[in-house]
């Protein structure tokens, strides 16, 4: 991205540069995809203590933001099964629900199993609106462990490890 901008008044220039951001978003948003790909790549270490010392210093601030993510994604796919309020959707399965009495603790579950895989990058994406939302349903944690059992794959979620933040 060559932007001229020496020389050019501070008003003009930030009228080009919003000018220019708004025509180009889409390539923006490519190349800085790729861009912070790279830069963790060769920076990596740097990245991975910077991000643990910030962590360590607004231990507090990191823990609300995650659970207020965490709300914000157990609420966008509550919406998704047209509930306001997150749920546990044992319902959605014949027969599961019949299975226990719900627990209190709600838990996102993948209906085609293979959570373990995607971890953070789920809640990110249902967050920002990219992740499709189809395959996720909120489950309370007996009918997660339920579920995994009724279906023997003891991979989709039944671990709860798999679903710590
Ligand atoms: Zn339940």
């Amino acid at each position: 991205m060559k932007i001229r901008v020496e020389g050019t008044p501070k008003k003009s220039r930030e009228t080009y540069m919003m000018a220019y951001r708004e025509a180009n978003r889409e390539k923006i948003k490519a190349y800085s995809k790729v861009y912070s790909k790279v830069y963790y790549k060769v920076n990596c270490e740097k990245t991975k203590a910077r991000s643990k010392a910030y962590r360590k210093a607004n231990n507090e601030k990191v823990k609300g933001y995650r659970e207020r993510m965490r709300d914000l994604e157990l609420l966008i796919i509550a919406q998704r099964w047209e509930d306001d309020v997150p749920r546990c959707r044992a319902d959605l399965t014949p027969g599961l629900k019949e299975t226990a009495a719900c627990s209190t603790k709600l838990q996102i579950d993948h209906m085609n199993g293979g959570g373990r895989q995607e971890g953070y990058r789920r809640q990110q994406g249902v967050v920002n609106g990219t992740r499709e939302l189809d395959d996720l349903r909120i489950l309370c944690e007996l009918h997660q462990q339920a579920y995994a059992i009724l279906r023997g794959d003891t991979n989709g979620g039944s671990d709860s490890r798999d679903w710590a933040l």
